[in-house]
């Protein structure tokens, strides 16, 4: 079920909301945005069917949508997104990142949940239009961004059980502020011993809600025990790292060398690709493959391991200071941040706001 037919772009219309934010009230949301609770004026609808495939592509005001009842996506959660930032520099242009790698994952996401897959180009395009309508909404300055939350949901009113032939394509954005306002702080995370997050053959390595679904009765466990996010090991032997539930993780060794679980059950960050981009052009030995917890703990116990981060498009890089479990702690809850860490943070930021030369040809202009 594949509609990469792209010989005919699609083109957008545009239909004006009546109810754009005046300026004073747009400012006063960008003043203080927090995270994912203040959205733009306008979003991106695409439809599909299976008769006539991408169509109606349009730029329309934000606001609720009508389901029926027996919308698929209700019973059967066939639904997958997508999570990616834009940054505007010092002279007021607008970017994002690598957008190209989120339009490929959204066409695997696609494939493996039995949706149609829509092409790179107008992927990219459809962005492209949002930020036409609502630029103003990308804030400036500190490490502030536009998120914006592409996605793709069954919306045939069937309750058979099959993949629907009816799906609509959204994208929206909320303006984000800095997601450590105080600096960036380590964090403890918890270890799920009860729960896993996917299975050999699941939807481990698709974007769909129904990964997080699973994830937020362990995210629960791990508040209630003090730390601020869980990993989760392989489901069949419970011996290999995978990830948190919504950020890849990397340990650093003593000599330097940078290690990140390989697994079929996990979700290929784009953070974490660009990571090891930049670790191997600084010489620095990165190895991906299957990374087992005992490494972690007795690396931290030997003084191999000398620092662990997760990474993801919300917070780019977070220190993990320890990892708890019901009867062990391993590393320091109080350690400071790894210099390794916050030096790649710290270019990985830097590129993407513009503050240093985007060697990588990783940015792609939104506002022109
Ligand atoms: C989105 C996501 C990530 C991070 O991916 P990025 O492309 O780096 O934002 C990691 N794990 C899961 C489960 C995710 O959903």
């Amino acid at each position: 079920m594949t509609d990469l037919d792209s010989t005919f772009p699609l083109t957008f219309t545009l239909t004006p909301s009546e109810a754009v934010r005046a300026e004073v009230e747009r400012e006063a949301i960008l003043a203080d945005p927090g995270f994912g609770k203040h959205f733009t004026d306008h979003m991106v609808k695409i439809d599909w069917t299976l008769a006539d495939g991408w169509h109606d592509a349009a730029v329309i005001p934000y606001g609720p949508l009508l389901l029926d009842p027996a919308a698929s996506v209700l019973h059967y959660a066939q639904e997958i997104f997508e999570g990616m930032k834009a940054y505007r520099h010092a002279d007021g242009s607008i970017w994002t990142f690598r957008p190209e790698k989120n339009a490929e994952r959204l066409q695997r996401s696609a494939r493996r949940l039995a949706l149609p897959e829509l092409s790179t180009d107008d992927f990219v395009e459809s962005l492209k239009q949002l930020i036409a309508a609502d630029g103003a909404w990308v804030p400036e300055g500190g490490e502030t961004s536009l998120y914006i939350r592409p996605f793709m949901f069954a919306n045939e009113s069937f309750l058979g059980v099959r993949s629907a032939q009816k799906v609509g394509y959204y994208v929206i954005a909320s303006p984000a502020g800095a997601y450590f306002p105080g600096g960036v702080t380590p964090v403890s995370i918890w270890l799920s011993t009860d729960y896993a997050r996917a299975g050999r053959g699941g939807t481990g390595a698709a974007k769909t809600g129904g990964n997080y679904a699973s994830s937020l009765l362990p995210q629960e466990e791990a508040y209630a025990n003090g730390c601020a996010q869980v990993l989760f090991l392989d489901s069949s032997e419970a011996k290999y790292l995978e990830e948190l539930g919504g950020m890849n993780v990397f340990l650093v060794k003593k000599d330097g060398t940078l290690v990140t679980p390989e697994s079929s059950s996990i979700l290929d960050g784009v953070t974490r690709d660009s990571i090891i981009e930049l670790a191997k052009a600084r010489g620095h030995k990165v190895e991906h493959r299957k990374v087992t917890l005992d490494e972690w703990r007795d690396g931290v116990a030997s003084g191999d391991v000398v620092e662990v981060f997760a990474c993801g498009t919300a917070a780019v890089v977070t220190p993990i200071a320890a990892l708890k479990g019901d009867d062990f702690l391993v590393g320091d809850p109080d350690a400071p941040a790894g210099e390794l860490t916050m030096s790649l943070r710290q270019e990985l930021t830097d590129i993407q706001y513009g503050r240093i030369p985007d060697v990588h040809g990783w940015l792609t202009r939104l506002d022109a």
